[in-house]
């Protein structure tokens, strides 16, 4: 369905000599879930603010299917916004919340009825429509703030960290559910967040933002095991980072000299040009190679530190040719590893991520 699909075109924002958001092109489809990913300050909330009218953009265009709503005021857009404070209205009951857009779209009282108990049916508060606001939890809020939203049936929602300010187990409980939730409705959600980590659970596609700029875009298992940048590489998760040149290269294969010594890895780069390889932790292997092929030997390390967290225990090792290289590994909790062990460490070919300098 293409009709609905949300398109952004070399949008750029500035506030004075700030610039919040540079030349953006982003088309999100009709039924996904994307997930705006970026530390803060990034720009992820004056990206959003654009896409439901609340900030306009200083050049660029905002298209709904084939309509252009560059400057189109919020309650024109087929567009609602929940925000991370919730913004409910503390004296009014749950129903009379999640009704307020129906009321002010003059739907009809009986047909508000209805619509208000489908929606909290939807987020689990079907018994909840006649208490205060006052008297729920942070988790009941946020819902309510959801059904209100979901009650108007936008095209898109629009989410800026709406799962913030709850603790770590509510916040695991909602992220599954608000996917569940899109899933069902297949509504286009736009999911804002700095937690790479319920990005990617939750996320079809990330587009991954620093400085006002998309960095990184896709799906997260791509977004994470074949970051396209060191930005990426070292924003989504953990990275071990090993600097490199190259020797030679020939059909996309490379060897490269490197404190761990010489070794091939795929590589479209020319000689003489600096590169980066990563590996994640899990990658590193301990224990000793089969010289086989796609095995790259790293030779021996040692243990510095190992801290237990309870799926892995994490080692910090020293390694390299020269024992001035630093390493981290993901080792299984059950794994006898101690400070002071040396370890035969190795990693796969396939997993290597080559990226220049
Ligand atoms: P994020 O949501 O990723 O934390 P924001 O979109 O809020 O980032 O901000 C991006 C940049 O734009 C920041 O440098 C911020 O200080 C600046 N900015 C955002 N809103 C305004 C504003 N109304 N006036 C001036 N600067 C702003
Ligand atoms: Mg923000």
């Amino acid at each position: 369905m293409k009709e609905k699909q949300l398109r952004l075109e070399g949008i750029c924002r500035y506030y004075g000599e700030i610039t919040a958001v540079e030349d953006v092109d982003l088309t999100v489809e009709q039924g996904e879930f994307l997930v705006l990913l970026g530390p803060s300050g990034s720009g992820k909330t004056t990206l959003l603010s654009m896409m439901g009218g609340f900030t306009e953009p200083s050049s660029g265009k905002i298209y709904i299917g084939d309509e252009d709503i560059t400057s189109m005021p919020p309650a024109f857009r087929p567009t609602v916004t929940v925000f991370q404070d919730y913004a409910l209205f503390p004296h009014m009951s749950v129903q009379d919340n999640v009704g307020f857009g129906l009321t002010m779209r003059r739907i009809s009282r009986q047909e508000r009825i209805k619509k208000v108990e489908e929606s909290l049916d939807k987020v689990g508060l079907q018994d909840f429509g006649s208490r205060n606001i006052h008297q729920l939890s942070g988790g009941q809020r946020q819902r309510v703030a959801l059904a209100r939203a979901i009650a108007v049936e936008p095209a898109v929602l629009l989410l800026d960290e709406p799962l913030g300010a709850l603790d770590l187990k509510i916040r695991h409980q909602m992220q599954e559910e608000l996917v569940h939730l899109q899933k069902s409705l297949n509504t286009t959600f736009v999911h804002v967040t700095h937690d790479q980590d319920e990005a990617m659970g939750m996320a079809d596609n990330i587009a991954l933002i620093n400085h006002g700029k998309i960095m990184d875009y896709g799906p997260p298992e791509r977004v994470y095991l074949r970051p396209a940048n060191l930005f990426t590489a070292n924003f989504m998760g953990d990275s071990n980072l090993i600097e490199a040149s190259i020797k030679s290269q020939q059909d996309g294969r490379a060897s490269v000299v490197s404190p761990y010594g010489t070794f091939e890895v795929p590589c479209q780069l020319q000689p003489g040009a600096s590169v980066n390889i990563v590996w994640r932790p899990e990658q590193i292997r301990a224990g000793s190679s089969d010289p086989c092929e796609g095995v790259i030997d790293l030779g021996e390390a040692k243990v510095m530190e190992v801290v237990f967290q309870g799926t892995h225990r994490q080692c910090n090792v020293c390694c390299g040719t020269k024992m001035d290289q630093e390493l981290t590994l993901k080792m299984s909790p059950r794994s006898p590893v101690a400070e002071g062990d040396l370890l035969p460490i190795y990693a796969l070919e396939s997993d290597a991520v080559v990226l220049a300098d």
